[in-house]
């Protein structure tokens, strides 16, 4: 498998970028507080199947395991892949959804965090400042640069706050499969790691915790939370780098 995507292969992934960033805008106007994260899903998958595009996170097996939804939801604690459930969000928590479609043969992968309702200030500065840390990764994602330079760019400024770089889950490449090579963390060293080229599609994700980076697996054997149960937050793009940078696909 080419690390490197052909022009009409980022055509097609712009394609699903779009509907994914669509799928989104509609998740986005549908948190409030009451709402569960099951309801979240089944709005998800009508969406995501409205556009002619398949859940990509719906039947994928990891060690043996199934995950059910075509969203993961994970508020407050929770870091990533979260199981929907019927719980409702209530005021004050805020909830992170991580969400991904295939359309012509194409992935794209997405995820945010919101506050439901009226969160602390806190937590909004975590979500403010976890989304600020994917842009800069963003801008770091030039040709010519190293995946170590983007970890570099999420960890320097993350770090500056206090808060923990989760270190167990990355980004990775991404086209005709969810996960593709290279895996692209959230923390490294400048001008260390792969060489990022021109036509290259990348998911960038920082998961970012309010206080200590350690996180644990919970039994259900998907949702990831904080050691220290402090709140955690997660910002997703898929990218294709261009010649002179990174274009978003999964934003409209
Ligand atoms: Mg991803």
């Amino acid at each position: 498998m080419s690390l490197v995507k052909e022009p009409w292969e980022v055509a097609m992934m712009r394609h699903s970028g779009r509907r994914l960033a669509e799928v989104a805008a509609i998740l986005r106007e549908a948190v409030r507080p009451g709402v569960s994260t099951l309801e979240l899903d089944q709005l998800a998958e009508k969406a995501i199947r409205d556009r002619g595009s398949i859940p990509s996170f719906k039947g994928y097996v990891v060690a043996g395991l199934t995950f059910h939804h075509s969203i993961c939801a994970s508020p407050n604690d929770r870091v990533v892949h979260g199981i929907p459930n019927a719980t409702p969000l209530k005021d004050g928590d805020i909830v992170s959804i991580d969400v991904g479609l295939i359309y012509g043969g194409y992935h794209a992968d997405h995820a945010f965090t919101v506050a439901v309702g009226t969160a602390s200030k806190s937590a909004l500065e975590l979500i403010e400042r976890t989304e600020r840390s994917l842009e800069l990764a963003i801008a770091a994602t030039v040709p010519g640069n190293k995946v170590g330079d983007v970890g570099h760019a999420v960890q320097t400024y993350i770090e500056g706050f206090g808060y923990g770089v989760v270190k167990e889950y990355v980004g990775h490449g991404i086209g005709r499969a969810m996960h593709e090579r290279p895996s692209v963390p959230n923390f490294g060293r400048q001008r260390q790691g792969q060489l990022i080229k021109e036509g290259m599609a990348l998911a960038i994700e920082p998961m970012i915790n309010l206080r200590g980076a350690a996180t644990r697996v919970l039994n259900d054997g998907w949702t990831v939370v904080t050691e220290d149960g402090s709140l955690s937050a997660h910002f997703e793009h898929t990218i294709a780098v261009g010649p002179k940078g990174a274009e978003i696909l999964t934003k409209l």
